[in-house]
């Protein structure tokens, strides 16, 4: 190649590195421009090296972001960082919650019978240890049989020297200003850590302990979400029926205690629904108990299906339901009970590929004045009116009348 070429391929070069381009082809001989070449080719392997390492690192913030599990991020360090760092071995140790112990989470290396294994507990009285969490400063030991004559009395130490390791990196996790464990680095060969191998394990450090803290408050809004959610299928279980998943008696008493308070301050009205399916005992008698209460179930569902957001249906006794409605007038209340009536009654309930009509008998009692706003009255006057509809042939509505209430009241 002429003089001119070679130096016109070394600028075509140089160009490429500035363009991120760390491999272009480099002209390397024994002469002047030659070990140009040369140092042109080391600078290109620094820079793409470099590049590979910044990859990596924003490959770790990514995940970080992504919220991925820990265990992922950390074999992506012990896979990716190996030409910046040297490593045998990779170990994640973290604080425990009493502050009392150091835990081994997680380990890798490039050999086998490790002896510090994942599970593996020490106190932090270890001097090495507590050093490192004062000062929160990481420590590199070039020599650890050097290292051990001094602090005979470490564990990690010690444990670390049966396993082979010679030097060994340890940087502090911190999160939110505190020490919440540790990543070490640890080769089998001496004095092996130096500066750039500080400033990139710090920058692993502070993703980690970023990723660390968020899998905790991820756990943490978990943990209160299921805290959360048993808590309300408790509160379920005491106000809701078992079998219909209606509003069991007391919840649905409470309710229309409530609805009577809330019409007396408004001076609007309440009305109450006593409702009963009709000839119940035959479906239990002639298709079983079983079919007899999917037949309950569905017709709670329809009732539930049919009632408008401010209605309220509870399951008042065996084949029993009682609605509360308000603010109602009479027609409107007469209006929601046809309402329900029609909703269990337009179709047969099929079951167990049987299909079975089924009809309910409602009773309405509807206040609209201070004095007959009372529960036990509305309740009476309901189930009354209850009884009137099954007298007068059943699948219909009948409305009582609450005029006299001191008659109503002795009765
Ligand atoms: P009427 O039209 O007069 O109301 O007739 P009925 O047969 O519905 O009335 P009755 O009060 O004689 O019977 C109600 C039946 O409901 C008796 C009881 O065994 C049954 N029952 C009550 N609770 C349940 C339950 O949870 N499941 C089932 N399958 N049956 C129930
Ligand atoms: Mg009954
Ligand atoms: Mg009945």
């Amino acid at each position: 190649m002429k003089k001119s070429d070679r130096i016109l391929a070394l600028h075509r070069a140089v160009e490429a590195m500035a363009r991120g381009d760390f491999t272009p082809s480099i002209p390397i001989a024994d002469d002047d421009i030659g070990h140009l070449g040369k140092s042109l080719r080391k600078l290109s392997s620094y820079l793409q090296k470099q590049f590979d390492k910044n990859q990596s690192l924003y490959r770790i913030m990514v995940e970080c972001n992504l919220n991925l599990r820990l265990i992922d991020v950390l074999n992506h360090i012990y896979e990716s960082f190996q030409d910046h760092l040297p490593y045998d071995r990779i170990s994640l140790a973290l604080i425990e919650n009493d502050k009392n112990k150091l835990k081994l989470h997680w380990a890798r290396a490039n050999y086998s019978n490790l002896e510090l294994n994942t599970g593996y507990s020490f106190p932090i009285t270890d001097s090495t240890l507590q050093k490192l969490i004062e000062s929160q400063e990481m420590l590199i030991i070039d020599d650890l049989s050097a290292y051990l004559e001094k602090h005979s009395e470490s564990n990690l130490i010690q444990t670390a020297t049966k396993e082979g390791i010679h030097s060994c990196l340890i940087c502090p996790l911190i999160a939110t200003g505190k020490p919440i464990g540790f990543i070490l680095f640890s080769c089998r060969k001496k004095n092996i850590y130096k500066k750039p191998h500080r400033d990139l394990s710090l920058q692993i450090a502070s993703h980690l302990a970023l990723i660390i803290e968020k899998t905790k408050l991820y756990r943490g809004i978990k943990l209160n979400k299921q805290l959360i959610a048993q808590k309300k299928s408790l509160e379920q279980r005491v106000t809701h029926d078992a079998l219909t998943g209606l509003f069991n008696r007391p919840a649905i008493f409470n309710i229309l205690r409530k609805q009577i308070l809330h019409a007396k301050r408004s001076g609007l009205g309440i009305a109450v629904i006593m409702i009963d399916i009709d000839r119940f005992k035959s479906i239990n008698d002639t298709c079983g108990h079983l079919i007899g209460d999917a037949v309950l179930c569905e017709v709670a569902e329809r009732l539930t299906r049919s009632a408008r957001s401010h209605e309220y249906i509870g399951r008042y006794g065996g084949e029993e339901f009682l609605a509360i409605v308000s603010p109602y007038d009479q027609e409107g209340a007469l209006k929601a009970a046809e309402r329900f009536r029609n909703a269990v009654a337009c179709q047969e309930v099929s079951t167990n590929q049987m299909f079975i009509p089924v009809t309910i008998s409602l009773g309405v009692a509807i206040s609209t004045e201070q004095e007959t706003l009372d529960e036990n009255l509305l309740l009476k006057k309901a189930d009354e009116a209850l009884y009137l509809a099954k007298h007068k042939g059943r699948n219909r509505v009948e409305l009582a009348s609450l005029n006299d209430k001191k008659d109503a009241m002795d009765a």
